[in-house]
């Protein structure tokens, strides 16, 4: 299961200060696997990946830490109205995310998004967004 974690670094105190990710594999013993990071010297955003069962214990312990946590099911949203089934978010796609079925309709798969972006950019219809 994703989930997205920001963060504040303004101050020594902060939880993006901390080793919290470390922190958390020492005490829980659940692996924590991190897919992406953008951090600057005021805050941070990162997405990791744990495994379905443990995800809400990592949750609980990261908010007490002070960290914003969201669960990525549904990272990106795609618009049926927009959509012309074209496929290009197929071929620019680094997670397998789309695919088309029998019908040559296109559909999601949940939670295997890393949220890179290109689909977005790509999508000759803006028929796709990151959900907010
Ligand atoms: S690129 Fe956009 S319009 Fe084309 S199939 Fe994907 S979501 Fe639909
Ligand atoms: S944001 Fe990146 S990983 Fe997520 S669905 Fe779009 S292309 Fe795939």
């Amino acid at each position: 299961m994703k989930l997205l974690l920001t963060f504040s670094r303004k101050s020594e105190k902060d939880p993006g200060r901390q080793p919290v990710i470390a922190r958390l594999v020492k005490e829980t013993g659940v692996l924590i696997n991190v897919e992406k990071a953008n951090i600057n010297s005021t805050a941070g955003e990162v997405l990791i990946d744990v495994p379905d069962a443990d995800a809400d214990l990592i949750r609980r312990r990261m908010e007490e830490m002070g960290i914003t946590v969201r669960l990525l099911e549904d990272a990106i949203v795609r618009d049926e109205t927009e959509c012309i089934d074209c496929g290009v978010c197929i071929g620019v796609c680094p997670q397998k995310v789309f695919y088309f079925d029998e019908d040559w309709k296109i559909h999601l798969r949940e939670g295997l998004c890393v949220l890179c972006g290109k689909c977005i950019r790509a999508c000759p219809h803006q028929a796709l967004s990151q959900q907010q």
